[in-house]
């Protein structure tokens, strides 16, 4: 388990209350993690309201442990770790994320979308685990895109 104490440089000034807020929250990793990303309101998007929830999507290396059932007791381990730790009263709204098609999703690195960053446009290159809000556990990859999870800004890279 990593414990998160510090972030992306950028953060404290692009994104001062949520800064604050993670930093409190006890925000803890599974040691598979890579990489966290933030989406959504709370995000670059910036049009939170008090109650908002905070999305972050848990980027994993799954490289040698890629068969089911295995996979699936990974990425269920990797969504409980950081849900058991959470500590605050900001709901957290988690996705964890790993690479399906040896692109190594660097378009999670970058503000704005680029297709040309990856091999495959961006389409059907990850895996999404979640669970809450219509999921339950894993998505097919049909209809993933890289896309829709903009704005997106990492805030942490192992
Ligand atoms: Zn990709």
């Amino acid at each position: 388990m990593i414990k998160i104490t510090r972030f992306d440089e950028q953060i404290p000034t692009l994104l001062p209350v949520t800064h604050t807020l993670l930093k409190s929250a006890n925000l803890t990793v599974h040691n598979k993690v890579t990489q966290i990303t933030l989406h959504g309101s709370r995000g670059l998007a910036g049009c939170y309201h008090p109650d908002s929830d905070i999305d972050l999507s848990l980027i994993v290396d799954t490289e040698n442990c890629t068969r089911m059932p295995e996979l699936e007791s990974l990425l269920q381990s990797v969504l409980k770790t950081t849900t058991k730790n959470w500590q605050s009263d900001i709901k957290l709204d988690l996705a964890v994320i790993f690479d399906v098609r040896g692109c190594g999703l660097k378009c999670f690195d970058q503000m704005a979308f680029d297709p040309q960053s990856c091999p495959h446009g961006g389409v059907e290159c990850f895996g999404l685990y979640k669970r809450g809000n219509g999921f339950n556990g894993m998505v097919e990859s049909a209809g993933v895109k890289v896309k829709l999870m903009y704005p997106c800004i990492s805030i942490w890279k192992r």
